[in-house]
């Protein structure tokens, strides 16, 4: 075993479909570490390729969250440990968000939480629109 360093690139996880993208990141593996990690580490939550083009064109997904056992309100920010249910995801325009929330969505946000069974009460409602 060789015990010249060893590169890896780092893995995110998507914070709205919680898939794994390569964040561009090298990663440096010093030997005495190689053995707890590997060949690709995840190690940051964000948004994948696809997400990120949403949000850049001004969209806000919207996240199931445990509402109920949990801190988050509606409209709150998304954190991994408050997602209920990765699918299914709706995806409303920022301004459209904020009037339906009555609460602004920051610019800096790409997702919001909502209580589970909120996107197919919202797909319904849209379809029969
Ligand atoms: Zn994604």
């Amino acid at each position: 075993m060789s015990d010249k360093p060893d590169v890896s690139v780092e893995q995110g996880v998507c914070i709205v479909c919680g898939h794994p993208y390569d964040t561009g990141t090298i990663l440096l593996h010093v030997p005495i570490l190689r053995k707890s990690m590997e060949r690709q580490a995840i190690t940051a939550w964000g948004l994948c390729p696809q997400h990120l083009m949403l949000y850049r064109q001004g969209y806000v997904a919207l996240v199931e969250c445990d509402t109920e056992s949990g801190n988050p309100d509606t409209g709150a920010a998304v954190r991994p440990e408050n997602v209920h249910s990765t699918e299914p995801v709706a995806y409303l325009k920022r301004e459209r968000a904020s009037a339906i929330f009555h609460k602004p969505v920051a610019p800096n946000q790409p997702c919001m939480c909502v209580a589970p069974g909120f996107v197919q009460k919202l797909q319904q409602i849209t379809q029969h629109a």
